[in-house]
C-alpha cells in the first residue's frame, strides 16, 4: 500500500464529464487500497479569465485583490471533484489553503509555500477520507489569500507530497509524459521513461510548460519521486528521478522553446565599474526577473547592455529603467517582443565537449541570427527571432539525434 498525491492540471478537470473521470480515476488508486490525497488546478481557461477580470478594471491591480479573484477557480474544482468521489460512493471532502493551512510568504501573486500542517489531512487518510485540495494557493502572513503563480498548483501538489510523505506525486495533464521536445513542432519526438530532476528543472525553466519550474526545484530538494502521466490514457508517464537511477544517459535529453521572454538593450551606457548594478538593481527591486545578459563594448567608452525579461514584466522593465536615467545614463532603450530563447539541456553535457559547437552550426546552416546565449553545466540556450522557432528546434532535434 502506498500513499499518492494524484495532481489533475486545468484541462483534466475542464468540465463536469472529466471531472467524473478524475474522480473514477482516483477511486480506482484508492479501491487498490493506496492512501489518496488529490490536488486540483481551475477548469481550463478558467484562471485566464480572471485574470482578465482583473486586467481590465485596472492595469496596476493591487495584488492581494488579484489573489482573491484568481484562487477561486481551484475552490470550485475542488468542491466539484470532492462532489463527484462522493457520487461514487468514496468519501471525500474539499480543502482550501488557509484550511490546511498552507502558509506562504507574503508576496502576493508568487508567493513561496513556507510550511504545510499535514497531520489532519493523513489522520484523515488514514480513515479512508479523500482530501481535495485546491492548488495554487495558500495564507499569507497577512492572514489573506495568496497564490503560487502561473502553473502554480503542481508546487502545491510537489509540497503537499513532501508534507505527507507521500510514496509519489504523480501530476496528470493532457500529455502522456515529457517528450524530447515539443511533439506540435516535432511530431516524431520520443517520450522519455525517465528523465533527472535537473534536467527536467532545465526543461522546466525554459519553456517546456509540463510542469511548474518552482514544483521541481522542491521536488529535487525534497526527493519526492514526480510522474507526468495523462489524465486521459492509460499507462506511465515520466518519471522525475535522481540522476543515479537513469542508466542511459543521453547527452542531450531534450530541446525547450519559450516565446515568453522579450529582449531589452541599454545603449550607449558608460562602460566603467558598477553600471551593471545600476542597471540591474532598479529592476531587481522592481521584483523584475531578468534571464540572459550580453554586454557589448563599443572603442568610444560606452556599452550596449542586452538582457531579456519576462514579455509580462517588459513594460515595468521599461519603466523601471527610465525612472533610473540619471543613475545609468544611457541614450536610449531599445526593446523586441519578438524573441524566442532555444535550449537544448542533458546532464551528458558534463561529460560531453562539443554540444554548443552543434547548436551554433546547425542554426548557423539554416541561416538563423543568434542574439544572445547563455550557458550552464548541463544547458544551452540561445535567443533568436521569434519566427525561428519551429525551424531551429526542428534542426536541432535532428542535429542531436533526437527523431523518433
Ligand atoms: N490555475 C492556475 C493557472 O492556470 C494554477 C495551475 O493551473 O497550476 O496558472
Ligand atoms: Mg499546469
Amino acid at each position: 500500500m502506498a500513499r499518492i498525491v494524484m495532481k489533475f492540471g486545468g484541462t483534466s478537470v475542464a468540465d463536469l464529464d472529466r471531472i467524473r473521470n478524475v474522480a473514477r480515476r482516483v477511486k480506482a488508486e484508492a479501491d487498490q487500497g493506496h492512501e489518496v490525497a488529490v490536488v486540483v488546478s481551475a477548469m481550463a481557461g478558467v484562471t485566464n479569465q480572471l485574470v482578465g477580470y482583473c486586467q481590465s478594471l485596472s492595469p496596476l491591480f493591487d495584488a492581494r485583490e488579484y489573489d482573491t479573484v484568481v484562487s477561486t477557480g481551484e475552490q470550485v474544482t475542488s468542491g466539484l471533484t470532492a462532489i463527484a468521489l462522493q457520487e461514487l460512493g468514496q468519501d471525500a471532502r474539499s480543502w482550501q489553503g488557509w484550511q490546511i493551512a498552507v502558509e506562504t510568504d507574503g508576496e502576493h501573486g508568487k508567493a513561496r509555500i513556507e510550511s504545510i500542517e499535514g497531520d489532519e489531512l493523513i489522520e484523515r487518510m488514514r480513515q479512508g477520507q479523500i482530501p481535495v485540495v485546491a492548488g495554487f494557493q495558500g495564507i499569507g502572513p497577512d492572514n489573506r489569500v495568496t497564490t503560487l503563480g502561473r502553473g502554480g498548483s503542481d508546487t502545491s501538489a510537489v509540497a503537499l507530497a513532501a508534507a505527507l510523505k507521500a510514496d509519489r506525486c504523480d501530476i496528470y495533464t493532457d500529455v502522456d509524459g515529457v517528450y524530447t521536445t515539443d511533439p506540435r513542432i516535432v511530431p516524431h519526438a520520443r517520450k522519455l521513461s525517465r528523465i533527472t530532476y535537473e534536467e527536467m528543472l532545465e526543461l522546466a525553466s525554459v519553456g517546456a510548460k509540463v510542469l511548474q519550474t518552482r514544483s521541481v526545484e522542491l521536488a529535487m530538494k525534497e526527493r519526492v519521486r514526480v510522474q507526468v502521466l495523462s489524465s486521459f490514457a492509460e499507462g506511465p508517464g515520466t518519471m522525475v528521478v535522481d540522476e543515479e537511477e537513469v542508466v542511459e544517459k543521453e547527452i542531450v535529453a531534450g530541446i525547450a522553446y519559450s516565446r515568453d521572454e522579450a529582449k531589452v538593450t541599454v545603449r550607449r551606457v558608460p562602460d566603467r565599474p558598477g553600471i551593471a548594478a545600476a542597471v540591474f538593481v532598479p529592476l531587481a527591486a522592481a521584483n523584475i526577473n531578468v534571464d540572459m545578459i550580453v554586454q557589448n563594448v563599443a572603442a568610444d567608452g560606452t556599452t550596449d547592455m542586452t538582457f531579456t525579461v519576462g514579455k509580462a514584466d517588459m513594460a515595468r522593465a521599461l519603466q523601471a529603467l527610465n525612472q533610473a536615467k540619471a543613475e545609468i545614463g544611457f541614450a536610449e532603450i531599445n526593446s523586441d517582443p519578438n524573441v524566442a530563447k532555444i535550449s537544448v539541456v542533458g546532464v551528458g553535457m558534463r561529460s560531453h565537449a562539443g554540444v554548443a559547437g552543434t547548436m551554433f552550426k546547425t542554426l548557423a546552416e539554416r541561416g538563423i541570427n543568434i542574439q544572445a546565449i547563455t550557458t550552464s553545466e548541463i544547458k544551452v540556450s540561445v535567443l533568436v527571432a521569434a519566427e525561428y522557432t519551429e525551424l531551429a528546434v526542428r534542426a536541432l532535434h535532428s542535429a542531436y539525434g533526437l527523431d523518433a
